[in-house]
């Protein structure tokens, strides 16, 4: 009876469908372990083998608050002159190959093996990285039209694994997409935040004291920074800002 009360829970907020696709795929999703390293295909239960991992690219030195990179750890000029409201941003990878590859196989190739390896990588990142883990992980929601276009929602699928190591459960039901919004490839910088504008909506927090929102790849965080304000307001302290990749 717990169980299906928790179940249910996660119907009370927003579009009911996101939701059911995320929880049908959720259960299915927990039984692909990836047996072989995504790179080079040895047998390994890491997602990627310890050889492969000295080669992915590591963002290395990079802003405490948005993840861009740096000569040397600090926050970057426009996190100091136009502060996000994030507490922290944990990135473990730049957005060139073998990573970028190995996200757009995820979300395009339907290569599902790629999320818990990524989510590995991103949990290492946090345990370096963080002394206080989160209450939830909020993955960033797709709109009802793409998660019936992709059939999943990259974000939440890296969220399940990055989660289940960690132990912090993740909660689809604190963010909705309201909008439609058009791919964010083609726009510069003030149009990507013009873009976002009123593209979410969060319930108001009653739970958590410290939340992490999960997305697959951070531009120009236009994104994170939309949900981080919308979060802002509705009585969310503490956000966290995690990711595979920054370009
Ligand atoms: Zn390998
Ligand atoms: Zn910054």
């Amino acid at each position: 009876m717990k169980e299906l009360l928790s179940h249910l829970e996660k119907f009370r907020f927003g579009d009911s469908l996101v939701r059911q696709s995320s929880i049908a795929l959720k259960t299915a999703f927990d039984s692909i372990l990836p047996l072989r390293c995504c790179l080079c295909m040895q047998p390994d239960q890491n997602g990627f083998c310890h050889q492969c991992q000295l080669l992915l690219p590591w963002l290395g030195c990079a802003c405490l608050k948005c993840g861009a990179a740096l000569p040397s750890e600090g926050i970057c000029g426009k996190c100091q002159t136009k502060p996000a409201g994030i507490q922290s941003a944990t990135i473990p990878f730049r957005y060139i190959d073998p990573i970028s590859h190995q996200i757009h196989s995820l979300k395009y190739q339907r290569k599902l093996t790629v999320a818990p390896a990524l989510g590995k990588m991103l949990a290492i990142q946090v345990i370096k990285n963080m002394s206080r883990l989160p209450d939830a992980l909020l993955p960033v929601p797709l709109h009802i039209n793409r998660i019936k276009q992709r059939g999943f929602n990259q974000a939440g699928l890296i969220a399940e694994s990055t989660g289940k190591l960690l132990g912090i459960p993740v909660d689809y039901g604190i963010i909705c997409r309201t909008k439609d919004t058009v791919s964010q490839t083609s726009l510069d910088q003030g149009a990507r935040a013009k873009n976002m504008l009123e593209a979410f909506a969060v319930h108001v927090n009653g739970r958590y004291d410290a939340v992490a929102v999960i997305d697959d790849v951070i531009t120009s965080g236009a994104t994170i920074n939309a949900i981080c304000t919308e979060l802002r307001l509705n009585g969310y302290n503490n956000i966290s800002a995690w990711a595979i990749a920054k370009t």
